[in-house]
């Protein structure tokens, strides 16, 4: 029998889990943060308690006491990509599983890069797999990575082989023909998967109308800014998503065109660049220098006479306060004069923090007089088109959303009672908790 647990991230964005019960044995598919109760509870406080009872007490992690009876039967923890909210709980929550994290090798060295950075040591070992392979996990169970494109390199749709047929894992995904980095999604192998008896997958954009576009879309509006307004004898600055390292590959090639010099300036940038530098898939330190530390970025800004000849990729998107780029404008790390470039390769993620941060950032930067170029991006989440596509080719007996509010949610039940699911019958909205049993 398949029983299915949905851990966190259901009616909800962040703390992506979900445990899955075949007879006796069980996986567990993401341990995620979630990101924006984690950050609010972490930046208000001195002395931080985060015990894992205390970061479920504040929803910040997966309430993994929902499945206490379950622990001593699970066999793997399987990380489906490296982004926090699937990834970023688990140096909280690993230690009380005894069993193996199971992941692509970005995803691993991220998460080895994580528990160095916070110094927390876990004993699960930490197994690295091979986009698009597949490994014995018991006598009954096979595991297998299929690569799927996102905003992150080496992002697996997990699926769990049983006897009972498969259990697929798609959370989160994009169906994009023209990644920018890494490998496309192996839409063959996903054609060939037969009797898949459940799929779980990511509907955040459900209720969008579209295909979403590729990234290599993302790289042409950055060729715009870029490549074609004139930027002569002006700073640009660029900020984007720290670990999207197809998007900083495409800034790089721009910056290499207009003979800019390239430096990083943040820590989380340093993080995921290191990460993908620690298993060879990409050499951005050969084309910029990367400066982590507060006072050597303050240092080195200071004494960067000709700011007009380097592009400056900085953190500080979502216009987080303590940001590389909030220092840059409101503590004066830079003097920044008439028509510099700004350009926000991201869009803002929702939340009151979030719009109200980048606001008040973009309003100081507007009295400066810079130019700010915003909404440089497309997502690495797919819309009712792509998941349509998703849900045609594999063809799953039963379908689970997961990864959005309810709204969006209920949107996605359309888009499958359009294709012959029925509510309860064969697709299911679930809640954090309330398990389901699959026939
Ligand atoms: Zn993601």
């Amino acid at each position: 029998m398949i029983e299915i647990m949905p851990v966190g991230g259901y009616r909800e964005v962040g703390r992506n889990c979900t445990a899955v019960k075949v007879d006796d044995e069980v996986i567990v598919l993401d341990l995620g943060l979630h990101l924006q109760n984690y950050i609010h509870y972490t930046q208000d406080e001195d002395e931080v308690d985060l015990s894992y009872k205390k970061l479920i007490e504040i929803e910040a992690v997966p309430d993994i006491t929902e499945i206490e009876h379950w622990m001593p039967m699970v066999k793997a923890i399987c990380i489906s990509h490296a982004h926090l909210d699937h990834i970023g709980a688990a140096p909280f929550l690993a230690s009380k599983f005894k069993c193996p994290i199971h992941g692509t090798p970005y995803t691993i060295e991220v998460l080895k890069v994580l528990l160095e950075d916070k110094e927390i040591k876990i004993n699960n070992k930490l197994v690295a797999h091979e986009v698009n392979s597949i490994f014995k996990v018991s006598d009954n169970i096979k595991i297998e990575f299929i690569s799927i494109t996102h905003s992150i390199i080496h992002t697996a749709m997990v699926v769990i082989h049983t006897k009972y047929g498969s259990i697929v894992y798609a959370n989160d995904f994009k169906l994009d023909n023209q990644p920018t980095l890494g490998l496309k999604s192996n839409i063959g192998r996903m054609k060939q998967l037969s009797n898949v008896k459940v799929m779980i997958m990511d509907s955040l954009y459900a209720n969008k109308p579209i295909k979403t576009p590729s990234e290599s879309v993302a790289k042409e509006l950055l060729r715009e800014v870029m490549i074609s307004t004139n930027s002569n004898g002006k700073a640009m600055i660029v900020s984007t998503f720290s670990s999207h390292l197809a998007r900083i590959k495409s800034i790089l090639e721009f910056a290499k065109q207009l003979n800019r010099k390239v430096v990083f300036l943040g820590r989380s940038l340093e993080k995921y660049i290191r990460a993908g530098e620690n298993i060879k898939v990409i050499e951005f330190s050969k084309t910029g220098k990367i400066i982590k530390y507060r006072h050597q970025i303050q240092t080195f800004l200071k004494k960067c006479k000709k700011p007009e000849d380097y592009v400056f990729i900085v953190t500080g998107h979502q216009g987080e306060p303590k940001s590389v780029l909030a220092r840059m404008i409101f503590n004066n790390y830079f003097n920044f004069k008439k028509e510099d470039i700004v350009i926000f390769s991201c869009t803002i993620i929702p939340g009151e923090e979030n719009i109200k941060n980048r606001e008040k950032m973009e309003n100081e930067l507007k009295k400066k007089r810079v130019r700010i170029f915003r909404d440089i991006h497309v997502s690495g989440h797919g819309a009712r088109e792509d998941a349509r596509d998703l849900i045609n080719m594999i063809n799953p007996k039963n379908l689970i959303p997961t990864h959005s509010e309810i709204a969006t949610t209920e949107q996605f039940l359309e888009l499958a009672e359009e294709l012959g699911y029925r509510e309860n019958k064969n697709v299911f909205l679930l809640r954090n908790g309330a398990k389901i049993n699959i026939k």
